[in-house]
């Protein structure tokens, strides 16, 4: 057994957990599909959770795809990778002589390698389009660009540590003791600081808390208003940062005297006891951590916006044991999206007018870059057969959107060329010309990029089955073949060195730490704060708020936390006519699930919860409400 090397990276026989974005090491384990945990950065003590602790379950499974596939009348058969990269090749070349580069989307996957994103989105610009996207966008969009707005990046403000050396942590619309249990373990639970939970379900996070609030939903950011208004109405904020570091303050303040604190908590139906009570604790704290999840997406950032002016108002970042904790759920959502897979950045968070930027990839590449921003995935698929024609989609699952299942599957089937990079089949593979079989994260070299912006190695720890390949091998294969030069990769450390000449953020990083966030990268160096502009008037029709837990993670290994099911409290269940264990439909505008019922007090009244995973397709179609009836209705 080999340990972590002191600089975090893995040896030759550990690598990252693919699981989740804690990042934990890991290395195989004794008995079928079992990983043993390896001290590191996210796991100093070595341990894992029991969805890691199975870890190899994807690497001996017999689902897996082994083998490409080409559809021949009509039937997907297995060929060659020469045969199947060909067809892939001739179709999108096809597509470029007919409709130009704007025609083709590349969709990336939080699954894979910096090295595999880094080339996906290569791909896509060098062959002139900048349609390219991955999953990261749908979970933390607004949290990513509020923190981007304020500090100049969009990633947690602080490293894991921070949350053990916090005087109090504040977990908003997140469940770390389930969906990211080593690290809550690790730097929260054995922590000195107290710990309040923010969430209108009590979950297994609240029961380690000393304090939870539920507010009404959609009310969160009124709450964190009426703290901050606390605050300074007492003078408790800090007063040298906020001259000091930050932007707007005078504005913020007035927005704030304007707010009746007794009238907006009694909007938020949260005692004003328990908001005087927290803001004393944050008063009195010596370093306040915010951990956030997906439950601070659904009001369009007003929450994190809400957050970050507290954080400022209090002086709580940039320094020990203080700031922002974006806890993502999938392994590399943070690293995807930091080599520019996203249709309006590219490699470093680098705005595509940036000329220096442009300068620096132009040179490597030997390319012009597109300059208008591309489509996102809900942009593409709303074109796909009209301006869109061939898509490469690596990794990601986008016909699982099921807007409308005859929709989803007519928009798939009107490319003239789809090519599915994936472990499985899948609803999209269902779709496609050709399908690539691919390897697992325990399969690959490489890096990926963790929730606290640590960038760590991985290590082939296992062999891909049958014929499948690394993303890296199957994306340097097309690029050679669609583009030429500029593919000829060796190693994934060939594509990493290349991130680095183009990537000021990455050039500034070694393997094993987390990439710089020190200071303010905004254009005057200083955070600006959001002036309160939240409607204490509250909406109590009878819809019911979506309330998404986090991400569980995937690739077939055994997800103990996941939980299918639709939470309602019983006055919701009552209301409706339904009973714990009845089949439900969960619905809004063009999209639905169907699951299983369980009614609970820990989730408040006007709230409908469901886990991530689950409740996928309606996050996809936008919901902020859905509606919920027995299913067969
Ligand atoms: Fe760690 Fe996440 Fe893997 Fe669990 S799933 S072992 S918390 S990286």
């Amino acid at each position: 057994m080999q340990d972590a090397h002191a600089d975090g990276t893995a040896s030759e026989t550990e690598t990252v957990c693919p699981l989740c974005a804690v990042g934990c090491h890991l290395a195989r384990g004794d008995g079928a599909g079992r990983a043993r945990g390896v001290p590191g950065p996210a796991n100093p003590n070595g341990r894992l959770c029991a969805k890691g602790a199975n870890a190899f379950e994807a690497v001996e499974d017999d689902d897996r795809l082994t083998q490409p596939l080409v559809r021949e009348d009509g039937d997907l058969v297995e060929t060659t990778w020469e045969s199947a990269l060909d067809r892939a090749t001739d179709g999108f070349e096809d597509v470029l002589d007919s409709h130009g580069p704007e025609a083709l989307a590349f969709l990336g996957a939080p699954h894979c390698s910096n090295e595999e994103n880094y080339l996906l989105q290569k791909l896509a610009r060098t062959l002139g389009t900048n349609t390219v996207d991955n999953r990261a966008r749908l979970c933390h969009d607004n949290a990513a660009d509020a923190l981007e707005a304020r500090f100049g990046h969009p990633a947690s403000t602080l490293g894991l540590p921070d949350l053990e050396a916090s005087d109090l942590v504040i977990v908003v619309g997140a469940n770390p003791a389930v969906q990211q249990p080593v690290a809550f373990n690790a730097f929260v639970r054995g922590s000195d600081g107290a710990l309040v939970h923010i969430d209108p379900r009590a979950n297994e996070t609240t029961r380690a808390a000393d304090d939870h609030l539920a507010p009404r939903p959609g009310t969160d950011a009124l709450l964190l208003q009426c703290v901050a208004a606390t605050l300074v109405a007492d003078g408790d904020y800090d007063a040298d940062f906020v001259a000091e570091r930050t932007t707007g303050f005078e504005a913020y303040r007035e927005s704030l005297a304007a707010l009746d604190v007794e009238r907006a908590a009694a909007a938020t139906d949260v005692p004003v006891a328990d908001v005087r009570r927290l803001a004393e604790r944050i008063a009195d704290a010596d370093g306040v951590a915010v951990i956030a999840g997906t439950g601070v997406e659904a009001d369009d950032g007003a929450t994190v916006e809400a957050l970050l002016d507290v954080l400022c108002l209090t002086g709580n970042v940039d320094r020990e044991g203080a700031g922002f904790a974006l806890f993502r759920g999938l392994n590399n959502e943070q690293g995807a999206t930091d080599v520019g897979c996203r249709p309006d950045r590219l490699p470093g968070h680098a705005s595509l007018a940036d000329p220096d930027a442009r300068e620096r990839v132009e040179a490597v590449w030997g390319v012009e870059v597109p300059t208008e921003p591309g489509l996102n995935e809900t942009e593409a698929l709303g074109v796909f057969g009209e301006e869109v024609h061939g898509a490469l989609v690596v990794g990601e699952n986008p016909a699982v959107a099921k807007r409308d299942a005859d929709w989803t599957a007519e928009r798939l089937d009107s490319l003239s060329t789809l090519v599915v990079v994936d472990v499985y089949e899948t609803e999209t593979t269902e779709h496609a010309d050709v399908v690539l079989p691919a390897a697992v994260g325990l399969e690959k070299s490489g890096t990926v990029t963790n929730l606290d912006r640590r960038v760590q190695a991985l290590a082939a720890v296992a062999d891909p089955p049958g014929n499948a390949r690394t993303d890296f091998e199957t994306l340097c294969a097309l690029g050679q073949r669609l583009v030429g030069d500029g593919f000829d990769y060796t190693d994934p450390s060939e594509a990493r060195a290349e991130l680095r000449r183009v990537s000021p953020l990455h050039a500034n990083v070694e393997v094993g730490e987390q990439w710089d966030y020190t200071g303010f990268d905004t254009p005057d160096g200083r955070a600006a704060f959001s002036p309160a502009d939240v409607d204490v008037e509250v909406d109590d029709g009878d819809a019911l708020a979506l309330v998404v837990g986090s991400r569980a993670g995937g690739f077939g290994a055994a997800d103990v936390s996941a939980d299918e099911n639709l939470h309602l409290n019983p006055a919701d269940a009552d209301a409706r006519g339904l009973s714990d264990g009845d089949a439900v439909r969960v619905s809004t505008d063009g999209a639905s699930v169907e699951t299983t019922l369980t009614v609970e007090d820990g989730v408040r009244e006007g709230v409908a919860y469901l886990h991530a995973d689950v409740a996928d397709p309606l996050v996809r179609a936008g919901a902020a409400t859905v509606d919920v009836e027995a299913a067969g209705e």
